[in-house]
């Protein structure tokens, strides 16, 4: 058994031809500099790279193997240049009869065979297969079920956000309204949301949560993650980590604060004021996004009874820190590798050798999460308070 770090949520911006994949993500973010990455300066061991059913990501995906740089594992995901773990997956929109608006739901496949009977099944159901996130033409049930015949694993998505999940938008009270419970391998909880708040609903005792980066850039990638404990990094022993069985397990969940997350805060729609009464005091809009934080309040029941669950810990990431530049990032990487090295291993000490003492201090506080914070609403970060 070993630690590894793992990001399920990762997006392809663009394929090795230059064709967008999700159009609004980063140009950089190919398959291939997303594994880079995990590397170095990253050092993540697992990904989950979304949008791998995208026939030109599969095409860049053969290439890698005929290069041998990517190996399929026997045990499922795929190895790249013996470092990193790649697990290929999908998100999808879904809007079918029982939902009340659009969930985003992600689907991963232990191989290249069942990621590549899955995208064909897509194919027939989506309007254009190239494209990330795409409104499947399907309930999410039979989704499920497909994923299911395929060995893969079924998550919803950032499950409170306002506009495109699950509690969000898709059902007025419980997940069975729209999805099959025994078809779900673990719940994303999204970035304005933590174990400690997910835990208020009972219905959500019996999952997995999960915390992801849903990264639509290189340097988000790693903003949340877990460590995990595996008998080796391949996809049985995540979807063993997710059930908890044979010693596979996820040790932390490793997050941003809540408060940092772009849904915290129920805020006006126009001019971003918190909500305190139903007309806004700055604006007088009558429109609100309504936060996560309020949406779990709603959702928050007297029966729920969690099971004891990895610790939450909230870390803020090295580029949420006011005055550390990307020089300065560079200067840490060469100095003491990956990130999460700088996160993980490297000493008080050692951080003041290199840097300012001010900064090692922010680096300090920022792995505990020990900041003061401003937080965030409507689609706009929260920030560390200077
Ligand atoms: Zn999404
Ligand atoms: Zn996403
Ligand atoms: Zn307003």
């Amino acid at each position: 058994m070993n630690q590894y770090f793992v990001d399920m949520h990762i997006h392809i911006g663009r394929t090795f031809t230059g064709k967008p994949v999700k159009i609004t993500a980063a140009k950089s973010l190919t398959l291939t500099n997303i594994l880079q990455t995990a590397k170095f300066p990253k050092g993540l061991d697992i990904v989950g790279v979304i949008d791998c059913h995208s026939p030109e990501v599969m095409a860049e995906m053969e290439q890698l193997l005929q290069e041998s740089r990517l190996i399929e594992m026997a045990e499922g995901g795929f190895q790249f240049e013996n470092e990193v773990t790649l697990i290929p997956g999908t998100e999808m929109e879904v809007l079918d009869e029982s939902c009340n608006g659009p969930i985003h739901l992600l689907a991963y496949f232990p191989g290249f065979k069942q990621l590549r009977e899955f995208s064909n099944w897509l194919s027939t159901r989506v309007t254009n297969l190239q494209l990330s996130t795409q409104r499947v033409y399907e309930t999410a049930v039979n989704i499920q079920e497909k994923v299911k015949s395929l060995d893969g694993l079924f998550i919803p998505a950032h499950v409170f956000t306002p506009f495109k999940s699950l509690y969000g938008k898709g059902v007025k009270q419980s997940l069975k309204e729209v999805l099959n419970p025994t078809l779900i391998d673990g719940v994303e909880l999204g970035l304005s949301s933590n174990t400690m708040m997910a835990d208020q609903i009972s219905e959500l005792n019996g999952f997995t949560f999960l915390s992801n980066s849903d990264a639509h850039s290189l340097p988000k990638m790693a903003r949340e993650y877990q460590k995990m404990t595996l008998e080796a990094p391949t996809f049985e022993a995540v979807k063993k980590a997710l059930h908890g069985s044979g010693g596979n397990k996820i040790d932390e969940n490793y997050g941003l604060n809540p408060f940092l997350g772009k849904y915290y805060r129920t805020v006006c729609a126009k001019c971003f004021t918190m909500k305190q009464g139903d007309i806004c005091a700055h604006c007088g809009s009558k429109k609100f996004t309504k936060g996560v934080s309020e949406r779990i309040a709603e959702l928050a029941d007297h029966d729920s009874k969690p099971p004891v669950r990895p610790p939450y810990i909230h870390q803020v990431p090295l580029d949420f820190l006011p005055g550390l530049g990307t020089k300065t990032r560079e200067k840490l990487y060469s100095y003491f590798g990956s990130e999460m090295n700088i996160l993980h291993q490297v000493s008080e000490a050692e951080l003041k050798s290199v840097l300012k003492e001010g900064l090692a201090d922010l680096i300090v506080k920022a792995r505990s999460g020990d900041m003061v914070l401003v937080e965030g609403g409507g689609g706009r970060y929260g920030k560390v308070a200077k």
